[in-house]
This record gives structure tokens, sequence and C-alpha cells, in this order.
């Protein structure tokens, strides 16, 4: 398992879609959440979009591998499909908040965490402005949280710098690469 994580802004989904696309052995834990769609989101793709009470419903039944609220709405993966596909021999990368990661290294010792780290607070801010999508309210609070949540990046395993998407991206592959050639995941046969 492969956690991307990292501050509001910080160009995540972007570097994820891409890292997936560019990886023959990654595939994409779709997570569910209670907040609306945005106008390019789609269901079953971006997130699976339920309402509180499924959510809860589904948290109770024990069908959320972890879950976290993150700015009042609730977010969570579902346990079944990310087991499917490691028993398949995938890999699954799951892009959470840093609550998630934690869950997950608690849950799962093995997996990766990924922290992305942004080139300034004013390319944070651009980012999210240029998105269009967020009250000035939620920026401001999404920029404030961002700075707290890097100091929690010390949690993860390793820190990859979004100064520039290509860059970033093949480091993040980099990361990929490697931890799947560790020896303890490489089961060599002659
Ligand atoms: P957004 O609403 O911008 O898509 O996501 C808000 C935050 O929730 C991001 O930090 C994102 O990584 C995180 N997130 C998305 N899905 C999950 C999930 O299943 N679990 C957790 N813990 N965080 C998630």
């Amino acid at each position: 398992m492969i956690v991307l994580s990292g501050p509001s802004g910080v160009g995540k989904s972007t570097v994820a879609n891409l890292v997936l696309e560019r990886s023959p052995i990654l595939v994409k834990s779709v997570s569910l959440c209670t907040r609306p769609p945005r106008p390019h989101e789609k269901e079953g793709v971006d997130y699976y979009f339920v309402s509180p009470a499924e959510f809860e419903r589904k948290r109770q039944a024990g069908e959320l591998l972890e879950w976290a609220e993150v700015y009042g709405n609730l977010y969570g993966t579902g346990a079944d499909y990310v087991k499917k596909q490691l028993e398949g021999g995938r890999s699954v990368l799951l892009e959470l908040d840093i609550q998630g990661g934690k869950k997950v290294k608690e849950v799962f010792p093995g997996a990766v965490l990924i922290f992305l780290v942004p080139p300034s607070r004013e390319t944070a801010e651009k980012r999210l402005r240029g998105r269009g999508t967020e009250e000035e309210e939620v920026i401001r609070r999404r920029l404030d949280n961002a700075m707290r949540e890097l100091e929690f990046s010390r949690n993860y395993d390793y820190l990859v710098r979004n100064d520039e998407l290509d860059r970033c991206v093949s480091d993040v592959l980099a990361v990929v690469r490697a931890e799947s050639m560790r020896r303890e995941r490489t089961d060599l046969r002659f």
C-alpha cells in the first residue's frame, strides 16, 4: 500500500493521477466521501459520494479500513476493495489525509507513506484559488491547516517536493519502484 498525503493545494490529485497513469503495478483506491462532487468529479472515479447516514452505516458495519473527518466532511477507505487488490498481487495507491496515513500504518506496518511537500505557501494558495471551487474562508482554513500538516510529515517514510510536476511524479514513481524491490517483498525463484 502506498499512501500519498500532503497539505491542501499541494497538487496531490494531479500527482496521484499521473503516477497511476505511468505505473503498471498501481491501482487507485477510490474513497467514500460525504461532500458534494466538484464539477469535474465523477462518481466511482474520484470518490463514491454518499450521504452521512450511508457513511455511518458502513463505518459501523466495519466496512471501512480507515476514516477521518476533514474540513467537516467524512472520508473513508473501503476495506473490501483494498483487500481484493492486495490479494490479487496489485499495489494500491491511497490519497489520504495525515490521520488516514497514520491509521493505515498502524494496521499495515508495511504501508509506504509518502508526503508531498509544497514549494511555498504562495504556490499552495495560488493552486487553491486556481481551482476556483472553494470559498475564501475555506481557503484560509485549508492553508492554516496545511502549515500544521507539514509538522506531521515526520510520521512519513518519504518527503517528495512538488516543485515541478514531472519531476515530482518521477520521484514518487522511483519510491514505488524501489519499494517493490525490497527484500521482504521479493519472492525470487530461479
Ligand atoms: P478533497 O475534498 O480536497 O478531495 O480531500 C480533502 C482531504 O481528504 C485530502 O487531504 C484527501 O487526501 C483526504 N482524503 C480523501 N479520501 C480520504 C480517505 O478515504 N481517508 C482519509 N483519511 N482521507 C481522505
